[in-house]
C-alpha cells in the first residue's frame, strides 16, 4: 500500500489535493461551510428548490405512504407506480414521447452512451464534455474523437473522414458545467442529419433553467423533436436526486433492456421520485421562481463586469469570473471565503492553463442585498489581489 501514500504526496506536492467541505446546514444562499456562514455562490441548487417547503411535504408524505427505500432495483420489485408518473411527467416536460430515470446524471450518461455504441461504433465528443460522458465513451469501447469546443467545423470534418463505422452519435453538453456557455444546438442538430449520426445532449445545468418553460436546451433553440436523445438530471435545479433521458418509446425501452446502470442498481426511493415529481409542479405553477433566477444572474455579472472582471460566458446562471494564473485563483477563492463568500477556484487540469476562474454560480433565491455583500467582497478582494 506504500503506492497510495506516495500518489497522496505527490498530489499535495502539485497542489492538486482535494478535500471536502462541510455543510451543516441546508443548501442555502446563506449557509456554513467548514463552520463559517458565508453567502454560497456554488451551488448548483439554482432554483433553491431544495427548500421548496411543497417539495419537502411531498417527500415526507411519500415516506409516510411507502417507507424509505424501495427495495429493489427496477426491473424487479422496486418499480413503484410514482417512478412511473415522475417519467411520464418528464416525457411531457420535455415534449417527448417518453422517459426513463436513472438514479444519477452519472449512471445516466454511463448507462445510456455504452448502451448505443459499441467497438464497432464511433463517438463524437466536445473537448468540454463532462466527466461522466468521457467514462462512458470509454467504457462503451467505441472510436471515441475528441472535437474542439463547440468548432462544429473540425467536427464536420471528423464526420466526413469517418467512414466505416456501424453507428454514429455526436454527444455535447446543452450548457457546459466550467464555462456556462451554450452548445451550439442547431448546427449540431444540421450535423447530425447530414451526416446520418445520433445526437445526444447533456442537460444537466439547463433543466429547469433555459428555456421558457425551462424544459432545456432544445426548447431554449426552439429544437424541440431535433434531439434524439436528450439527457439530464434531477439533482441540480430540480432539487432532489436522479437522471434522465427523454425521448421515443423505442429508445427508452430499448435503455430499460440495455442500460446496466439501469438495470443493475436499486431504484431511487419513491420519497426521492416524490420530490422530483413535485418540483416540476413548482416550475409550472410559479414560473416566478426562474424569473428570479434568470434576474439575479444579470445583476451579479453586470457588478462584476462595470467592476471590472471579466466574465467568460453570459448565457446561464454560471458565471466564471476570469482570473488566468492558478495561484491567483485560489488566493481569490480564499480571500472571498475569509470575506464571507464561499465560491470555489478552478483551475489546471480542470481547466486550460492560464484561463482559471472563480465560478460562481447563482441562485433564484438570493436577496439583493445577498448579491450586494457578494459584490462587495469580490470588489475588495479583487483590489487587494491587483485583479482589477
Ligand atoms: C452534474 C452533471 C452530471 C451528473 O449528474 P448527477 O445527477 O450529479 O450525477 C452530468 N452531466 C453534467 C454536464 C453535469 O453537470
Amino acid at each position: 500500500m506504500e503506492f497510495i501514500k506516495e500518489e497522496l504526496t505527490s498530489l499535495k506536492q502539485y497542489g492538486i489535493y482535494r478535500d471536502l467541505k462541510t455543510m451543516v446546514e441546508s443548501q442555502a444562499p446563506r449557509t456554513m461551510v467548514n463552520g463559517k456562514k458565508c453567502i454560497l455562490l456554488s451551488s448548483n441548487n439554482y432554483l433553491g428548490l431544495t427548500e421548496h417547503p411543497d417539495l419537502i411535504t411531498a417527500a415526507r408524505n411519500a415516506i409516510s405512504i411507502w417507507g424509505t427505500g424501495a427495495g429493489g432495483s427496477r426491473l424487479i420489485s422496486g418499480n413503484f407506480r410514482i417512478h412511473e408518473e415522475l417519467e411520464e411527467t418528464i416525457a411531457h416536460f420535455k415534449n417527448t414521447e417518453s422517459a426513463i430515470v436513472f438514479n444519477s446524471g452519472y449512471m445516466a450518461n454511463m448507462g445510456t452512451i455504452t448502451a448505443l455504441a459499441g467497438k464497432e461504433d464511433i463517438i463524437f465528443s466536445d473537448e468540454l464534455n463532462h466527466a461522466s460522458i468521457i467514462d462512458g465513451c470509454r467504457l462503451s469501447r467505441a472510436k471515441t474523437r475528441i472535437y474542439p469546443h463547440k468548432n462544429t467545423g473540425v467536427l464536420e470534418k471528423l464526420l466526413q473522414k469517418s467512414t466505416g463505422y456501424r453507428r454514429r452519435l455526436i454527444v455535447t453538453d446543452g450548457v457546459f458545467s466550467m464555462d456556462g456557455d451554450l452548445a451550439p444546438l442547431p448546427r449540431l442538430v444540421d450535423l447530425a442529419e447530414k451526416y446520418n449520426a445520433v445526437l445526444m445532449v447533456d442537460d444537466a445545468h439547463a433543466t429547469g433553467v433555459l428555456g421558457r418553460r425551462g424544459a432545456g436546451s432544445a426548447e431554449h433553440f426552439g429544437l424541440e423533436g431535433k434531439i434524439t436523445i436528450q439527457m439530464g438530471t434531477l439533482s441540480k435545479a430540480i432539487g432532489s436526486t436522479g437522471g434522465y433521458v427523454a425521448g421515443s418509446h423505442d429508445l427508452i425501452n430499448y435503455l430499460r433492456n440495455k442500460a446496466r446502470s439501469f438495470i443493475f442498481s436499486t431504484a431511487l426511493p419513491p420519497s426521492v421520485i416524490a420530490t422530483g415529481l413535485e418540483a416540476f409542479r413548482v416550475l409550472q405553477k410559479y414560473p416566478r421562481i426562474r424569473e428570479n433566477l434568470h434576474n439575479n444572474a444579470f445583476y451579479l455579472r453586470t457588478g462584476l463586469t462595470q467592476m471590472g472582471f471579466t466574465i467568460l460566458s453570459e448565457e446561464s446562471p454560471i458565471i466564471p469570473v476570469l482570473i488566468g494564473d492558478a495561484n491567483k485563483t485560489i488566493q481569490m477563492a480564499q480571500l472571498l471565503f475569509s470575506l464571507g463568500v464561499f465560491t470555489p477556484g478552478i483551475r489546471p487540469p480542470t481547466v486550460p492553463p492560464g484561463t482559471s476562474r472563480v465560478r460562481v454560480t447563482v441562485m433564484a433565491t438570493h436577496t439583493r442585498e445577498e448579491l450586494d455583500t457578494a459584490l462587495h467582497a469580490f470588489a475588495q478582494a479583487g483590489q487587494t489581489l491587483g485583479v482589477i
